[in-house]
């Protein structure tokens, strides 16, 4: 086709996707189910219903329905900020002199400043529609928490947010941002919870941990009448709600029958990721297409890469389900990199049975060259980048610095999940040349693998 690509590709109202997509559905190898921790029989809709929402419980076990319908309520909340735009990265082209055509999918155009919206507050309504006073959540760098609290305001939820207190205490204006949409903020670990009481006494001093925060919010949502918990990746809901993302870029792609070669995300429990590639996977699981996608995750908290397949807790406090997937292991503490949404020890189920099945690779980046992938990109293509989304910034400018040297006019997908206004520390960090490149030993992780469970 011969159609001009214009630098953003804009759907209309319109065609904001009435379904999510449900990739499970097309997958021969299903996702292994959550485990009970203490009999280790698969979850039941029922045991799980005492921890989350009922609707999306169900979602959560749904293994067959391909396109699940999004409520209009939801999407009537999608029109605020939806459809996201597809861009044309024409001025990072240039400046690299590539033939690859670099496109991404922009997520960051909403006040929470991330992709993690579109869950919240599909998350948010259902609560509601189940007559519940609130939710409970944890959030590390804040961004989860930010969206939560918008999606609670809208729809006049109470939201109890557990954040990592090192968070807490170095990200104030996300905390603020949080209270301002009426939720209330507590450092984890605390004194609020039984499980948090005993991390604080076998850790005095603690700065916390996003394990550590979810078994804080869970004890809180099951010890109240009329709370759920929710949470903001890993699980098959999310991903599911994500979809969105890769619905529309599909979408706006096909209008100008336009096919990438390859599709590259971060990942951090593997949420835009897994939204982002979904009707492409799609496509590739049923033999209508290929495609090349690439999973990237900081080398500082490396689980597709160096972890292990394998049953294991998404808590420090172990009193989550179990669940199969690519793990350091739930007593592993990653190294305090700046890409506070990518410090999570597992993945995602899906993922890790995409993965595992090698429908996908993964790649890891080092924290500076990930920083100096967003300077790049935010001096040419005037956004500045979260530090989760330029893992993908930069393993999209190595792929297209490949094509340079080859000469092949790839078409390249990466998602750009969101903003990075919250992390000005970090970039001070680089920009004084402070900043380091912390990668776990083998001795290390195999500590924390050998206490799997
Ligand atoms: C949370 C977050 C991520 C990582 O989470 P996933 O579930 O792996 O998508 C990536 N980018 C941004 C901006 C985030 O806030």
């Amino acid at each position: 086709m011969s159609k001009e690509i214009p630098y953003k590709i804009y759907l209309d109202e319109k065609d904001i996707p009435s379904s999510w997509y449900n990739m499970r559905a097309d997958m021969k190898n299903k996702p292994a189910p959550l485990l009970n921790p203490g009999t280790r029989q698969p979850m039941t809709a029922q045991e799980l219903s005492g921890v989350f929402c009922e609707e999306l419980v169900k979602q959560e076990l749904d293994e067959t329905t391909p396109y699940i319908e999004i409520p209009q309520e939801i999407r009537d909340f999608y029109k605020m900020y939806r459809p996201a735009p597809l861009v044309r990265a024409y001025c990072l082209e240039k400046k690299l002199g590539t033939p690859a055509k670099i496109y991404y999918k922009f997520e960051g155009n909403n006040t929470s400043g991330s992709h993690k919206l579109n869950s919240a507050i599909a998350q948010a309504y259902y609560a509601k529609k189940q007559g519940l006073k609130g939710v409970t959540t944890e959030t590390g760098a804040g961004q989860w928490g930010t969206a939560l609290s918008m999606a609670c305001a809208y729809f006049e939820l109470d939201c109890k947010v557990f954040m990592v207190k090192v968070s807490y205490e170095q990200k104030p204006f996300r905390r603020e941002v949080m209270r301002t949409y009426g939720a209330s903020v507590t450092p984890s670990p605390s004194e609020m919870t039984e499980v948090g009481r005993k991390i604080l006494a076998e850790h005095p001093g603690t700065t916390g941990s996003l394990g550590c925060a979810i078994s804080e919010a869970v004890e809180v949502a099951t010890h109240n009448e009329g709370y759920r918990y929710v949470l903001g990746s890993v699980l098959n809901q999310v991903l599911l709600h994500q979809s969105v993302i890769g619905l529309e870029a599909k979408a706006a792609f096909d209008k100008y029958g336009i096919k990438p070669d390859m599709i590259i995300g971060c990942a951090g429990g593997g949420s835009n990721l897994g939204g982002l590639i979904a009707p492409f996977m799609g496509e590739k699981l049923r033999g209508e297409a290929d495609y090349r996608i690439i999973a990237v995750e900081p080398a500082s908290c490396p689980s597709f890469t160096r972890g292990k397949y394998a049953y294991d807790f998404c808590d420090t406090g172990m009193i989550c389900p179990l669940a199969r997937m690519y793990t350091l292991g739930s007593g592993f503490i990653p190294a305090p990199n700046h890409a506070g949404g990518l410090r999570f020890h597992g993945m995602s189920t899906t993922l890790s049975q995409l993965y595992h099945d090698g429908y996908m690779e993964a790649v890891t980046a080092k924290q500076t060259e990930v920083f100096e992938a967003a300077e790049y990109f935010a001096r040419v293509e005037g956004i500045l980048p979260a530090p989760e989304s330029s893992h993908a910034i930069k393993v999209a400018i190595d792929e297209a610095k490949k094509c340079k040297e080859t000469g092949e006019e790839k078409t390249i997908l990466f998602g750009l999940t969101g903003t990075g206004y919250f992390d000005l520390v970090a970039y001070e960090k680089f920009n004084n040349g402070e900043m380091d490149d912390y990668i776990p030993t083998d001795a290390e992780l195999e500590e924390a693998l050998s206490r799997l469970p």
